[in-house]
């Protein structure tokens, strides 16, 4: 059974087109790409194999979303945030 939180990877399509996809679709599509397969069949996704650009976990995407939007990630603690905001922690410390 899948929900949102179990779709950890993201292939990226021609035209930038995410599918989110679990580990386990993930796996199933890159076995199928190493196979040279021309189109996969993945559950309720199907893809032509050349249409997918590559995969990634979705924490890749979110943190390249994220810089194009202009956040700053505190290097400190990890925490993102928006452009002009402040984080707050003592060097990954908080009060
Ligand atoms: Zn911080």
């Amino acid at each position: 059974m899948d929900n949102l939180t179990d779709k950890n990877f993201v292939a990226m399509l021609k035209g930038g087109y995410k599918c989110w996809l679990s580990k386990n679709q993930a796996e199933l599509i890159k076995n199928a790409l190493k196979k040279k397969a021309k189109f996969i069949e993945v559950d309720n996704i199907f893809l032509k194999a050349e249409d997918i650009s590559f995969i990634l976990p979705a924490v890749e995407i979110d943190r390249e979303d994220r810089i194009k939007k202009g956040d700053w990630r505190c290097s400190f603690c990890g925490r993102w945030h928006a452009k002009d905001e402040e984080c707050g922690c003592q060097g990954g410390r908080f009060k």
